[in-house]
């Protein structure tokens, strides 16, 4: 019988176990809701996709980033890569008091900047810390 990832998570869930989904390569990508932190090879991980803070032209040191569930844990979240969001503490903050949004962009998170900064409130990423530059 052929099973959903989701379909999987749910029997799973109501069979009291949860188990670390992978991808081809046997890399975990996502511990459902076992652990509301993000292991630290997770945070690597991510760190790595986005190379910083996501905000655009954020320098903080990549070693002192927090890492934000784009849809918070309070409100059912996962703990998986593709929803792992390096922020620097200042706009983690700004993330959490509405000041910034995140929303995603073929999987990746982006941010949407103020109104008043980007009036077209067009999805962003820090490109301070690419690798193509
Ligand atoms: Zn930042």
């Amino acid at each position: 019988m052929k099973l959903s990832a989701c379909e999987l998570r749910t029997m799973l869930c109501e069979a009291k176990v949860l188990s670390p989904i992978y991808n081809a390569d046997g890399v975990i990508m996502d511990i459902g809701r076992d652990a509301r932190l993000f292991p630290r090879w997770m945070k690597l991980a991510a760190r790595d996709r986005d190379g910083g803070c996501l905000v655009p032209g954020c320098t903080e040191e990549p070693a002192l980033l927090d890492y934000h569930h784009f849809k918070p844990w309070s409100k059912g979240g996962h703990t998986r890569l593709q929803d792992c969001c390096p922020l620097c503490r200042s706009h983690h903050v700004m993330v959490h008091n509405g000041y910034l949004r995140l929303v995603k962009v073929k999987g990746l998170p982006y941010v949407i900047l103020p109104k008043h900064l980007d009036p077209d409130q067009q999805p962003r990423r820090n490109t301070y810390f690419s690798r193509a530059g």
